[in-house]
């Protein structure tokens, strides 16, 4: 493929061994082929902050359930009230096909960056990227092995139950997040950085957080697929941080010498030409790395195959609920716009249908 062959890695690089060549154009055609299903994403859904604005209250008058589903219409709410809850219903969809697109986006990303930080001759964001390679493809794993375990509901019941704890794990691996957002928003930037307590999440029970440990035990888990998982990341950390391993990353050069007294000396040159010395040195070490990686990108594009099949249970699920809501709220829809269920259908052939 002629697109794939220019993002080869430079001839340095490709010098550490076989499997850094044989990763090299594995990487460049996974990019054309994650990319061949399209070229963009388009996330649609109603703001979350006008649901929860009701929601407590509503809970209490018995209007809506904990799950968010409506018991009964109201005449003093306002139209828009049923029409948010009824999209929210599929929100476990909606969060899916965020996930596997932007996961397949930034794999992409993190495949371009890998190539070039190495035509800049720097390794050393090269083998960061790995490490959030990795990272990523472990979230992603997670989430897909969470869909496949799902049991398909028998009742209408069963799906509540099933949807609601669908949405909370997918929320927790889609939208993870080490600081509070809410607090950047509107607010003096400078003073939150400066102090811990304004930035730091609370690891309440209702917060979607992605803790380092949930990482770690994603990446674990992933090791029980691809066994050298664990050990390269904690290798490729030695990198990322501030350790030994960045300042091997940078060496161009390494000559011994031995003074008339019998002293070795050594000459190390380091800077920001090719690290042809650390690649030498580290030949084996490089490419253990790539193979892991190479096989984390290969595990990857399973799991985006799979997907595809796991979209339609994860539909199916959610538009159980979806029908049901429809036909407590049908005069609020237009039956010729897109269903609420995040299918990307009409609502007259979708959840609507009669
Ligand atoms: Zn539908």
């Amino acid at each position: 493929m002629a697109e794939g062959k220019s993002q080869n890695w430079p001839d340095w690089f490709l010098g550490a061994g076989k499997e850094v060549e044989e990763t090299s154009e594995y990487f460049a055609n996974a990019r054309e082929r994650l990319l061949k299903t399209g070229e963009e994403y388009v996330h649609i859904y109603p703001l979350q902050n006008q649901l929860l604005h009701y929601q407590d209250q509503l809970v209490q008058k018995g209007i809506i359930n904990l799950e968010g589903q409506i018991l009964k219409r109201h005449t003093e709410l306002p139209s828009e009230f049923y029409v948010i809850c009824t999209y929210a219903v599929a929100a476990p969809l909606r969060l899916f096909k965020l996930l596997v697109e932007s996961k397949r986006f930034i794999i992409v990303h993190l495949l371009d960056s890998i190539y070039l930080n190495l035509a800049n001759k720097n390794i050393l964001g090269a083998l960061s990227a790995f490490r959030s390679t990795i990272e990523h493809v472990s979230i992603f794993n997670d989430a897909i092995t969470h869909v496949q375990k799902i049991a398909m509901p028998n009742s209408s019941n069963d799906a509540l139950i099933v949807r609601t704890e669908l949405e909370a794990k997918l929320a927790e691996l889609t939208l993870g997040t080490r600081i509070d957002w809410n607090k950047f928003a509107n607010q003096d930037l400078e003073a939150i950085l400066s102090n811990r307590k304004n930035y730091t999440y609370k690891n309440a029970a209702d917060r979607m957080d992605m803790t380092s440990d949930s990482v770690m035990n994603a990446i674990d888990r992933l090791n029980k697929k691809i066994n050298t998982a664990r050990g390269t990341y904690e290798l490729l950390c030695e990198f990322a941080h501030p350790n030994i391993g960045a300042t091997f990353a940078i060496t161009e050069s390494i000559e011994t010498n031995v003074d008339n007294q019998g002293v070795v000396w050594v000459r190390k040159s380091i800077g920001i030409r090719e690290p042809a010395s650390f690649v030498s040195e580290f030949g084996n070490t490089i490419c253990l790395v790539v193979k892991t990686v190479r096989q984390c990108i290969h595990h990857f594009e399973d799991l985006i195959d799979e997907s595809s099949n796991l979209q339609n249970k994860v539909q199916t699920i959610v538009q159980i609920g979806c029908r049901e809501l429809l036909t407590n709220t049908k005069d609020l829809f237009d039956t010729y716009s897109i269903c609420p269920c995040a299918s990307g259908e009409k609502i007259k052939f979708c959840c609507g249908k009669r």
